[in-house]
């Protein structure tokens, strides 16, 4: 391990993100002090809190390969190849993510979490403070101050303060008190309740394992992830007004008889009213922020610089990609922070702002388009140029979540083939689809985009 470096960091925030990093700045030699406002999740029975699986995919897992987790953790997790949309029918059909070989992964996320922390622990240099909370920081001298849940108070200066402590960031609160700061937050008006499909009567998966499976509904939309317990986590996403809507239990099951006949049995009557009833609705938020920095001290990461709305699963993806490249940029400037954070920012912003957009684009995406013949047929069309250009024409759900192709890029890639698309549309009223793909060649010869897998 290299000590070279002796910089002292706090990390307010022990969540995926906050850990992760940890882990990246020891390595680095640094001395870490997280400082989490929870107990330690390794020790509760029950953590309360967000979604309990989550799909990792390739940013997230370059990451994790990054720190030596990427192996434990993906032997626990189950491969999803392709969404399994349920029709009103009830009728099932796959529509694959990628190639045969192009899989997202369903992880726990406790397991993920309590696993980046033992990791971050086992560096001599790291310390976690737990049930420590963030109050406030004076970003000139560097300092923090917390408290416990014994109501005391600590205060201390380190080198560099790093906000990891998600979307509701208190270090971004205070970064908003200061100078230009930009800030933008957007609650869409559904909301999310996790429910649960047990294992069948023989203690199998009740619905084929290795899919998310999606119920899109339009205006509602109900998706589920398989555990390693065979279970599926099962997320109903629908209007707030919705929720409230649904006061009584004959309304709750009218209303399933009518969007979601095939989920009653597999959610089981009983437990679906049972969880409804005791369960509240959660929102989302979408956060654009800037500068993610202060200076040489301080830098927010994860969903405190920027929370989507979580229709891409890319969130977490996304932030422990920041890791990644905020490790870079230090390494790129030999460890000078007050280089090496505006550069952290003005890489950043503009992929994780794009993110943010996708996100809120596949939040209509998800819930309607993939019921529309014109999405199928755009998703044919995408995967025969994929196959003939492998390296030039890659779907734009490709490009996220199975490359680190910058997020900001993976729009404008999807742009230019969108103009394709439109010319050989154009092209093909007088020669078939071979105008489209005549079309795309003539495009990537005449200087169109460097490929995408360089
Ligand atoms: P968090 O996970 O929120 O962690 C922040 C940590 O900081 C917590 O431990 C918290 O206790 C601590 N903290 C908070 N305030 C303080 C304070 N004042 N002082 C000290 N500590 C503090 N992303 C994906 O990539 N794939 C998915 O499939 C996916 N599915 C999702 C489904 C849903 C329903 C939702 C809501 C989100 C989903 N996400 C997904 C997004 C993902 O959950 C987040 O992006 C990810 O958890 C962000 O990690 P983080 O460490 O930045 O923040």
């Amino acid at each position: 391990m290299e000590t070279k470096n002796k910089k002292h960091v706090a990390v307010c925030g022990g969540g995926l993100v906050g850990a992760m990093m940890a882990c990246y700045l020891a390595k680095r030699g640094y001395k870490v002090d997280i400082y989490e406002r929870r107990s330690d999740i390794r020790l509760m029975e029950v953590v309360r809190g967000r979604s309990i699986n989550l799909a990792l995919s390739c940013r997230g897992r370059e990451a994790l390969r990054g720190v030596g987790l990427e192996d434990e953790i993906s032997k626990n997790g189950i491969p999803m190849g392709a969404r399994m949309i349920h029709d009103l029918n009830g009728q099932r059909r796959p529509i694959p993510y990628g190639t045969k070989d192009q899989y997202i992964m369903s992880i726990d996320r406790r397991l993920l979490n309590e696993a980046l922390l033992t990791a971050a622990e086992k560096y001599p240099s790291v310390r976690i403070f737990f049930s420590h909370k963030l109050l406030s920081c004076d970003f000139e001298k560097g300092e923090a101050e917390f408290c416990n849940d014994k109501g005391d108070t600590l205060r201390i200066q380190v080198d560099l303060i790093i906000g990891a402590d998600g979307a509701y960031s208190a270090l971004r609160r205070q970064m908003m008190k200061l100078r230009l700061f930009d800030y933008e937050q957007t609650y869409i008006p559904h909301g999310y309740m996790e429910l649960n499909i047990p294992p069948n009567s023989n203690n199998e998966f009740a619905m084929e394992t290795n899919y998310l499976h999606i119920w899109p509904r339009n205006e509602f939309m109900m998706i589920a992830l398989p555990n390693l317990d065979k279970s599926f986590t099962t997320t109903l996403f629908m209007p707030f007004e919705i929720f409230e809507g649904i006061d009584t239990e004959e309304k709750l099951m009218k209303f399933f008889e009518e969007r979601f006949p095939d989920a009653i049995k597999l959610l089981g009557a009983e437990e679906l009213k049972k969880t409804f009833f005791t369960s509240k609705a959660l929102p989302m938020v979408s956060i654009k922020c800037k500068p993610y920095h202060v200076g040489g001290k301080s830098v927010i990461i994860g969903d405190a610089a920027h929370s989507m709305v979580p229709f891409y699963g890319q969130g977490m993806n996304c932030g422990l990609e920041d890791c990644i490249v905020l490790n870079e940029m230090l390494e790129k400037y030999n460890d000078d922070l007050a280089k090496a954070l505006p550069e952290y920012t003005k890489m950043r912003h503009p992929d994780a702002t794009a993110m943010c957009d996708l996100a809120m684009y596949n939040y209509i995406e998800m819930r309607s388009h993939v019921n529309s013949k014109l999405f199928l047929l755009r998703k044919k069309v995408d995967n025969i140029l994929h196959m003939l250009f492998p390296r030039t024409w890659v779907p734009l759900y490709t490009m996220v979540a199975f490359t680190r192709t910058r997020y900001h890029q993976c729009i404008s890639r999807r742009e230019w083939q969108d103009k394709i698309i439109n010319q050989g549309i154009t092209m093909s009223t007088v020669g078939g689809g071979v105008g489209l793909i005549l079309g795309a060649y003539l495009l990537h010869k005449s200087g169109g985009l460097s490929p995408v897998y360089d």
